[in-house]
């Protein structure tokens, strides 16, 4: 069986492809020429992974699943959530965006926020959909190099360190995109 991911990133896909069952063939979109830009519009984590796997299911007939995350902060009401990547912008720069979070929090006693990964799959005329959480809080300032995004300021709870300090090994064992990825494969591989 062929199943796109919706996305291009060549390290993520070996790696899920690694632990499927061997009759399931990922593809990329590079693999099925789809090159434009998949419109993330929606107004949520879920809306988006949604989209995305849609897009490709209805453009381009095949069953796909894609993934969207945000990063929650509950003294925020959720924010920045589906905005996370252009919190601070359309530049979409992580030093703006995690500056913008350290202001927003200057005065807030909880800092308490969670990754959230939505994967869309659909396959076979159905949706599916698995969310992973990683629940943590925002530290005071920035420490680490290691990681992308919000990293640094953020610390998963029963760790001392924030996510840019630990190993890419730990991470990917305690992240919310490892606990969807870990529920969508046990899914793949209990119905193919
Ligand atoms: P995406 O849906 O995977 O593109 O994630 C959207 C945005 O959420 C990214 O641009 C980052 O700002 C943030 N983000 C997602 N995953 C992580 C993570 O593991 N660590 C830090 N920030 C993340």
């Amino acid at each position: 069986m062929k199943l796109v991911f919706a996305s291009n990133n060549k390290n993520k896909i070996k790696e899920i492809q690694s632990i499927l069952n061997g009759s399931i063939q990922l593809l990329s979109l590079e693999d099925i020429g789809c090159h434009e830009e998949i419109p993330e519009t929606a107004d949520t984590i879920e809306g988006n992974a949604i989209l995305k796997a849609n897009y490709v299911t209805e453009k381009y007939g095949y069953d796909c699943f894609a993934d969207d995350t945000g990063l929650e902060v509950k003294a925020l009401n959720g924010e920045p959530g589906v905005y996370s990547a252009r919190y601070a912008g359309e530049q979409k720069n992580a030093d703006d965006n995690m500056n913008k979070l350290l202001e927003a929090l200057k005065n807030k006693e909880n800092r308490s926020a969670q990754f959230k990964t939505v994967i869309a799959l659909n396959l076979d005329g159905k949706q599916h959909l698995f969310t992973g959480l990683a629940k943590g809080t925002i530290t005071l300032n920035k420490t680490g190099n290691q990681g992308f995004g919000y990293d640094p300021i953020f610390q998963p709870e029963n760790y001392s360190e924030t996510f840019a300090e630990l190993s890419s090994e730990i991470k990917n064992k305690i992240s919310h995109r490892a606990k969807a990825i870990e529920q969508l494969i046990d899914f793949l591989n209990s119905t193919k």
